[in-house]
């Protein structure tokens, strides 16, 4: 695969093989070299089309090189419908030889700067990757118990933006907020949230990362546990955003719509 499907699956940490970008000889620190990769795209909703749309990068980006096997990727991108800007930048790391005929490459850090895009449909985006962001500095300064509080909130965000979405309430009658357990279970019985991989184990992951937080574990056991926790986290809101353009596009098409609907059971 080419270095650009990497960029795109963003925030996705998981490390792949990419054609050789850099040349086979070494580049010194500092310096910065041109590199053609692929069009970087990413889609959102842009606030001027008021639709969701691909922001594209150009043909050619740049990289400057950072440390020994890492790498800084910024990349302007533009909104194919209305040419509104935005920015990413991308922090590239390399397990093996940066040189190599496919290195191994992983996303470290990232960032999006969406100045004209409003996610105000659907997931708020915005918001989600924020949290993301956040969870992941606190990994990278070996904060186990800080990393798993924004995973926790990530589940919680996700799981009451999908009960607004069908119009289920957060609060009880008296005005407090309902319990979690009940909140997931309602809102997974609609919309199904929970991938199917694991979709009997969404409390215990939510209890998973609690008992983190609540310090019945300690710091290197939260640390270990981050990887596994933060990887079905993104499989939730990955989940839900698959939805959300499935019943786009099934609107778009005019068949009566199923996704989102309460349904008997799932059939998996
Ligand atoms: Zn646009």
């Amino acid at each position: 695969m080419r270095l650009s499907e990497l960029l795109n699956n963003a925030p996705d940490t998981t490390s792949a093989q990419v054609e050789n970008f850099l040349g086979y000889r070494k580049i010194a620190w500092g310096k910065r070299k041109p590199i053609s990769v692929g069009r970087v795209v990413r889609n959102h909703y842009c606030l001027s089309c008021g639709d969701t749309r691909s922001f594209v990068s150009g043909e050619a980006l740049s990289c400057l090189i950072s440390a020994e096997s890492v790498l800084s990727i910024d990349v302007a991108l533009r909104c194919s419908g209305c040419e509104s800007g935005t920015e990413a930048w991308f922090l590239v790391g390399c397990g093996d030889d940066l040189y190599s005929q496919a290195p191994e490459v992983n996303l470290q850090r990232f960032t999006e700067n969406r100045r004209d895009v409003a996610a105000n449909q659907g997931l708020r985006v915005e918001q989600i990757d924020d949290l993301f962001e956040r969870a992941q500095i606190a990994f990278d300064d070996s904060l186990g118990a800080g990393a798993m509080v924004y995973l926790r909130k990530i589940f919680e965000a996700v799981t009451s933006q999908a009960a607004d979405a069908v119009g289920l309430s957060t609060r009880r009658s008296n005005g407090k907020r309902r319990d979690f357990r009940s909140l997931l279970a309602e809102v997974d019985a609609t919309s199904h949230i929970i991938p199917s991989e694991f979709s009997e184990d969404g409390y215990t992951l939510f209890s998973e990362l609690s008992e983190v937080i609540h310090g019945d574990s300690d710091e290197l056991r939260a640390l270990e546990k981050y990887d596994p926790c933060r990887r079905l986290i993104l499989g939730i809101v990955n989940n839900v955003r698959n939805r959300e353009e499935l019943a786009e596009a099934i609107t778009s098409l005019g068949w009566p719509s199923k996704v989102g609907q309460p349904t008997e059971g799932r059939a998996s």
